[in-house]
């Protein structure tokens, strides 16, 4: 068997193409959607996934603003612009890259921005709402595997997932995502027993641990659908996933590529958030 490969790209393309008849029928009521992206400090690779943000909403017609701010931005500062923003009417998004430099403490970060312009669904009130099934703002990285699941028409009801990596922005909200879809939900951690017995088991494997190529062939069951969250960079500059692709491609029955699957869909989520956001505001 050779698997189909589940182009994140193409798919990307398609859900924004759909997406920007939402900014346009926005735009025709005198709404323009608005995102704000704050990074803090120089982080070089930070710099390029935010740009890449405030280009993808540019092409799509929704208002973005980049606010960089030095390294050495006081807790209590960036606290005062989030203060800011989070009354201003014509921003309905706003997102902190994250890690923020040490002496800031994040997590007072997410908290302070509103919860009804947090795209990234990571205040505990979108915390909540996911896990009671209400979610308002899905975390964008998840939110991109499931859309994919979608796209391909891949079931999810009755099937048993395998999820491996439990961060707060992808391993736990993709289970709780899959769990909502009603697939019985395995979650696996780096203090997993025996982890090749439960992703034998798994008709969709989603992993997420950041360790290159820890997922081989002989660990994913025929047929099965594999989502590879995993960006690592090689020692020789190549980028690869969690999943060592050659050896699944040739066991599963679909399969996400690094680059070009989960990735392209993780802005592409974002822009619906901050959508969402505008047209909430119109709802009242
Ligand atoms: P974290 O480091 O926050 O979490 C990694 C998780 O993997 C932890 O829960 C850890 O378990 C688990 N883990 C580590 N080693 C093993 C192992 N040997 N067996 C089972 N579980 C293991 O990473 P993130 O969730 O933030 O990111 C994961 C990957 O996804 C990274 O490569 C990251 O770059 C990528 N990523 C990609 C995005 C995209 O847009 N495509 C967006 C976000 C992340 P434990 O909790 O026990 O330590």
């Amino acid at each position: 068997m050779t698997a189909r490969i589940i182009d994140g790209k193409a798919i990307a393309q398609e859900v924004r193409a759909e997406w920007k008849l939402r900014v346009d029928a926005l735009r025709t009521r005198g709404m323009r959607p608005g995102l704000v992206v704050i990074i803090v400090g120089e982080d070089a690779a930070s710099k390029v996934y935010v740009r890449n943000k405030v280009k993808a909403c540019a092409d799509l017609g929704i208002y973005s603003e980049l606010i960089e701010l030095p390294a050495d931005t006081s807790e209590d500062a960036l606290l005062a612009k989030i203060a800011e923003l989070n009354t201003a009417s014509h921003i309905h998004g706003i997102l902190v890259q994250l890690p923020v430099p040490k002496h800031i403490d994040g997590n007072k970060i997410l908290e302070a921005i509103a919860p009804h312009k947090d795209v990234d669904g990571f205040h505990q009130t979108n915390v909540g709402a996911l896990v009671s099934g209400h979610s308002k703002f899905p975390p964008c990285t998840p939110s991109g595997a499931m859309k994919l699941l979608e796209k391909c028409g891949i079931a999810i009801e009755g099937k048993h997932a395998v999820v491996v990596g439990r961060s707060n922005i992808v391993g736990k909200p993709m289970a709780l995502m899959l769990l909502h879809k009603n697939a019985t939900v395995t979650l696996c951690t780096s203090k997993t027993t025996g982890l090749a017995n439960h992703t034998r088991n798994a008709d969709i494997l989603v992993v997420a641990t950041g360790k290159p190529h820890m997922i081989t062939g002989d660990m994913i069951k025929p047929g099965a659908a594999v989502i590879d969250v995993g960006i690592n960079r090689l020692p020789n500059g190549k980028l690869v996933g969690d999943v060592e692709f050659e050896s699944a491609k040739k066991v599963a029955g679909w399969i996400t590529p690094v680059p070009g699957g989960v990735g392209p869909m993780t802005i592409t989520m974002l822009l619906a958030n901050t959508i969402q956001a505008a047209e909430r505001t119109l709802q009242g």
